[in-house]
Formats: C-alpha cells, structure tokens, sequence
C-alpha cells in the first residue's frame, strides 16, 4: 500500500527565539514539496506559538509531550487544550527520553495518546528497545508489549515511530533489514489491532537519521517517514533528509 511520508523533526530542549529563522527557512522549502510529504517541527514548548507565526505554507508545528488531564494541579505541565491554542496539531508521546528519564509507564503514554486523539491531533506513539534488549533476542517481544500497553482504542490521527533507544544520538542505526523487520512486525500488530485502518496508519523509523542515510532508510517496506532529532535542529540538514522523502 501507498502510503505518503511523515518527516518530523523533534528539537528536544533546543532552541531560543534565536533559532526561528531555521523553522522559517523549512517552512519556505516546505512550500514547494511534493504533495505526500509532510513536514513537521516540534519545538519546545516556550516556542510553539512563535513557531507557528513563522510557520506559513505546510510546515506542520508539533509538541514534544503532553499531559493526558485536561487541566488542574500539575505544575509545570502543559494540556492538549494549551498546545492546540498555541499552534500545535501533532504530539509526541512516549519518547524514550520520556520513558526514562520521567519514568512513564506504557499505562501513561496510552492515557496521553487518547487525549491527544480526542482533542482532534495526531499522536505519535513511540517504541523501541535498548541495546540489552536487542543483544538478549527480545526486541519484537519489547515492541509489542509497548505497543499492547500504549496505543490507544482509536486510531484516528495515529502515528506510531520505532526508535531504537541505542540509535539515538548515537550515530548507530540498525541495519536495514533489521529496520524492515520491526516495521514489519509493528504493521502486524496495528492490523491486528484495528483491522484494514491499521494498514494506513504512518510507521515512522527515528535514530540517527541523517541527510545521507535517509535515502536508503525512507525506501524500506512499511517506513512511511521518520523522527528526527540533532539533524532537525539546522533548516539545511533536516531538508537534505525532507529531500530523499
Ligand atoms: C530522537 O530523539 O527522536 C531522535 C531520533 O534523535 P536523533 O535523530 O538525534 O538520533
């Protein structure tokens, strides 16, 4: 199946109003692209609503998390309410950064997935095992245990991204074929899960995707885009992977 490509770029705790012009610079290259791919930047929080004045054309604004409670005493954190009326139209949930570092469980990214569903944006749920993980055999068993805990009951808006932990920022990635085979194995499950709506639903790869190994990586079965982190920071490198889109 045809599906159109996803390329979003999460900058992490990056940026200052200093950086706009980068997100300007995307947003005029975004203009001329090709009608299946889509482009999107998720700022850090402080940055959305700015971003999103300088984001004209198709450049999509996203945010990095969300809490799953539409509002109340959780200081520090931000509603899909707050991130709606700041410009946002996409959220990551789950990042492994997230996993860790705040220690969410599956049980929480389900929760953030939903509310990011039902407030009519697109959640990308993200999975992936470690390196001790994949050395012990288990990667497929970590997968679809994080997939069963954290997707969501609907699938409308849904994106999913395998994001190997020990690819990221490392500069490592898996080899293509072990790329196929966990995409594979995540198209699978979605189609168990939701039936034919499962077959459309974007699989993104993200770990250390750079301009010149995205050609190779965005032509495997079943990788309808990518998550990109330290190569979205600069307009130049995340067009030069938008480019092999
Ligand atoms: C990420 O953190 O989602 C990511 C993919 O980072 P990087 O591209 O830097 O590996």
């Amino acid at each position: 199946m045809a599906r159109a490509k996803l390329i979003v770029g999460n900058w992490k705790m990056n940026g200052t109003a200093a950086e706009l012009g980068e997100i300007a610079a995307m947003a005029a290259a975004g203009a001329d692209l090709p009608a299946h791919v889509t482009l999107a930047i998720c700022p850090p929080a402080t940055l959305i609503d700015r971003a999103r004045t300088v984001a004209t054309g198709r450049l999509v604004i996203g945010a990095q998390d969300v809490h799953a409670a539409g509002h109340g005493a959780f200081t520090g954190s931000v509603s899909v309410a707050m991130l709606d009326d700041a410009g946002a139209r996409l959220v990551i949930v789950g990042h492994s950064e997230r996993r860790a570092d705040h220690h969410e469980t599956d049980a929480d990214v389900r929760a953030k997935a939903e509310a990011v569903l039902e407030g009519g944006m697109t959640a990308i749920v993200c999975v992936g095992e470690t390196a001790a993980e994949r050395d012990a055999g288990t990667t497929l068993t970590v997968i679809n245990a994080q997939l069963d805990g954290s997707l969501p009951g609907s699938v409308t808006g849904l994106a999913v991204a395998y994001e190997p932990v020990w690819a990221i920022g490392s500069g490592l990635t898996p080899t293509l074929q072990q790329v196929g085979g966990v995409h594979a194995a995540i198209r699978t499950n979605l189609v168990a899960r939701y039936g034919d709506a499962g077959e459309a639903v974007a699989i993104l790869y993200g770990g250390s995707v750079k301009p010149g190994n995205a050609v190779e990586i965005l032509a495997i079965d079943n990788v309808d885009g990518a998550l990109v982190g330290g190569a979205s920071l600069t307009a130049a490198e995340f067009l030069g992977i938008v480019r092999a889109a």
